[in-house]
């Protein structure tokens, strides 16, 4: 888990009373001078000298105004850009010159699939750069939904220099074992661009004989898939009374349930969405196991992501699913699983690997899913979960005995892959679980590698908390033909059972305003603090333990049996507060928290969405307490948007933040916009 506080944009000097609902009993303890953001300029737009300064060199500097993306800029030895450069002549004689230089020679264009320059090329990043440098050439990447456009202007040389070393790097990058196998490259344009006037040829050195390439890597493919098992996918039979709902009913249930949408993504000519399914009889009715099972864990109905899910993956259709955590996506995807691991042709003895696989982000995660399959057991299916940090060899063991379902997190299972310990060739069903945090986490290289080994017509489910470019592209390329099921809106759905609160307040009040609400708590409050950075969870855990309360404490630094030993203590209730990071904002499933509060608030909003819904969970209500300080004032106005969709109160000072943020990012925007970069403009002139 990654540390995150450095990244503030905002001045931290300066102090800001909190302003607490009348009725709030966690008022801060001191009393404060008053004195608002805007008179001590410390919420003020930064000059872009302030702004970047080495962090730590100025007096009160704690937050840094830190911004990678600008500190590279100025290590590249950027001409200052003069005072007198707005709008003036300077300015656009050298737009024009620029403007000539690239016209001399047209842009060499062609495509490429955009998770390719994402991982090669690194759009827009230090590679460009480096590209850019050594050609002597100009390189503009657009990027489309799958495909990107990849120009290169400058004279005829610099354009064959910088297209030779493209087509190194991806040479490298096909070369490597675990070569991605949709790698695609199109020339589209080695001419002239539509938007030129002169007539141009760029000869175009090919540095790689691409169709013999793709003919081999065919070839190889279709002699790595021969003789494989056969497969069954669909299980499903529509319960007569499922098949009769009118179109109105349809409409009118998913809407009643979180409001569900779904969607095709097929390319052409859409499907009709099944159906969903309205009580657990109208999926299982033919599974009596899974029916009795249900029956003794005490479930009344299905969550609204099984009531759509069901009949789809029943049907072995590939399913995206955008939903929370805490709305039964687990279920969703473990029952059909099961009865697709059990009804396969091949029988079970003669099968050579595990069926199912279930990919997750983080070792809790996986655990607990692993804790929903030994709870719904069935059919006796054996199954593992494999975390970095857990006893390699102990799980060696259980995998070469052979096990049904592998629930893994990416790095580990890579691992036991490349060392042939694990063969995934026999996965059939496969599961990318919360798969915007896999990428978040930077998983993707590894997800790659698995991907490879495993059959291409296999049934993929995959679900995420939301729907961001990363997500759609891993779609894109792992799933077939999907449909997609969300619940709630695309976008962020803000947690309605839970009531939150959010308090302006200074930084080194932080502490005693926490305390003050720990002495607020009852007897049987159960709470979940989330932290950003390791070592300030130790701190204000020791510190709590010094005043006497009992508190846990998890984050990625401490040992697997520590971090076990936290969560069993939180869960069964012998300490009722838990210090956290972000390991802990999704995937934890302890049922009775009954406030969050976020100590420091989280890297984005998609965080805050997932901290605050661990609580008000299973049917209860729960209350979420924020500390935002001067630092957040990026996050102020999407905060608004969640609180206002959840008609809870804002704060005014929220709303004066994220004005002058709004105020901040476009002067920001419109100085960056007149700054050349060496001898060119950032974006197009
Ligand atoms: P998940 O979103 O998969 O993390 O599920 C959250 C919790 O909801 C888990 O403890 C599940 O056991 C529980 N759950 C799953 N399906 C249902 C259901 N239909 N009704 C009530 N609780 C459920």
């Amino acid at each position: 888990m990654s540390d995150w506080e450095d990244e503030a944009e905002e001045p931290s000097a300066g102090k800001q009373r909190p302003r607490a609902p009348a009725s709030t009993p966690w008022m801060p303890p001191q009393s404060h001078k008053q004195r608002s953001y805007r008179e001590e300029g410390g919420d003020q737009p930064p000059t872009r000298e302030r702004a970047w300064e080495p962090r730590g060199q100025r007096e009160g500097d704690r937050g840094g105004f830190r911004r990678p993306e600008e500190r590279s800029w100025s290590s590249r030895e950027l001409p200052r850009q003069p005072e007198t450069v707005t709008g003036g002549g300077w300015s656009r004689d050298f737009r024009r010159q620029e403007a000539n230089r690239e016209l001399a020679s047209a842009p060499l264009c062609f495509r490429l699939d955009s998770s390719v320059v994402g991982t090669v090329i690194g759009r827009g990043g230090s590679k460009i750069r480096e590209l850019e440098e050594s050609s002597g050439s100009r390189i503009k990447i657009t990027k489309g939904d799958y495909d990107s456009e990849v120009k290169i202007f400058g004279s005829s040389e610099q354009q064959d220099k910088a297209k030779t070393m493209i087509d190194d790097l991806l040479e490298r990058y096909d070369e490597r074992p675990e070569t991605d196998t949709r790698f695609g490259y199109k020339e589209i344009r080695p001419s002239r661009s539509a938007d030129m006037s002169t007539t141009v040829t760029a000869p175009v050195k090919r540095g790689i004989n691409w169709a013999s390439l793709r003919e081999n890597r065919e070839k190889y493919e279709i002699m790595k898939w021969a003789d494989l098992p056969p497969m069954e996918k669909n299980f499903y039979k529509e319960a007569s009374n499922i098949a009769s709902m009118s179109q109105d009913e349809v409409t009118r249930w998913r809407k009643d349930n979180n409001n569900i949408i779904c969607d095709d993504l097929k390319e052409g000519q859409k499907r009709p969405i099944p159906n969903p399914i309205r009580n657990f009889r109208d999926a299982f009715d033919h599974f009596p196991e899974i029916m009795s099972t249900i029956k003794k864990v005490g479930f009344d109905r299905p969550t609204p992501i099984q009531s759509q899910a069901w009949p789809i993956v029943l049907q072995g259709i590939d399913l995206i699913g955008i939903a929370q955590t805490g709305t039964g996506k687990t279920l969703a995807y473990l029952l059909p699983g099961f009865i697709h691991l059990d009804l396969q042709p091949l029988p079970k003895n003669e099968r050579l690997g595990p069926g199912m696989l279930v990919l997750a982000p983080t070792r809790e995660l996986a655990l607990q899913v692993k804790a929903e399959c030994s709870k719904y057991t069935y059919k006796g299916f054996k199954s593992i979960c494999i975390y970095g940090g857990g006893d390699r060899k102990g799980q060696i063991n259980v995998v070469t005995k052979g096990v049904d379902i592998v629930i893994a997190t990416p790095g580990r299972l890579n691992d036991l892959q490349m060392n042939n310990f694990i063969n995934l060739k026999s996965i059939t069903y496969l599961v990318l679980d919360e798969a915007d945090r896999m990428l978040d986490m930077g998983f993707e290289p590894q997800i790659m590698k698995i991907l490879i080994d495993i059959r291409p017509d296999r049934q993929t489910i995959m679900t995420s908390a939301t729907w961001p470019d990363g997500v759609r592209r891993l779609a894109k390329s792992y799933l077939k033909d999907p449909l997609m099921v969300y619940v709630g809106t695309l976008d962020l759905a803000a947690v309605n059972t839970v009531e939150q609160r959010v308090f302006i307040i200074p930084e080194e009040e932080k502490r005693a305003f926490t305390l003050h609400f720990i002495d607020s708590l009852k007897p049987k409050d159960k709470v979940l603090i989330f932290v950003g950075k390791k070592i300030i969870v130790d701190d204000l855990a020791s510190d709590f333990s010094l005043q006497g309360i009992a508190v846990q404490s998890l984050h990625g630094n401490r040992e697997q049996c520590d971090r076990e030993q936290a969560l069993d203590d939180f869960k069964k209730g012998i300490v009722r507060i838990l210090v956290a990071t972000d390991l802990a904002s999704r995937g934890l499933d302890v049922h009775d928290i009954t406030h969050v509060f976020n100590f420091d608030f989280p890297r984005n909003i998609e965080e805050y969405v997932h901290r605050i819904g661990r609580t008000g969970r299973a049917g209860r209500t729960g209350e979420s307490v924020t500390l935002v300080t001067r630092k957040d004032w990026k996050v102020a106005s999407e905060l608004i948007s969640i609180l206002e969709r959840a008609n809870q109160e804002v704060p005014e000072e929220l709303f004066e933040m994220a004005e002058r943020y709004k105020h901040f990012k476009i002067k920001k925007d419109s100085e960056r916009d007149m700054i050349p970069r060496q001898g060119r403009w950032r974006d197009n002139p």
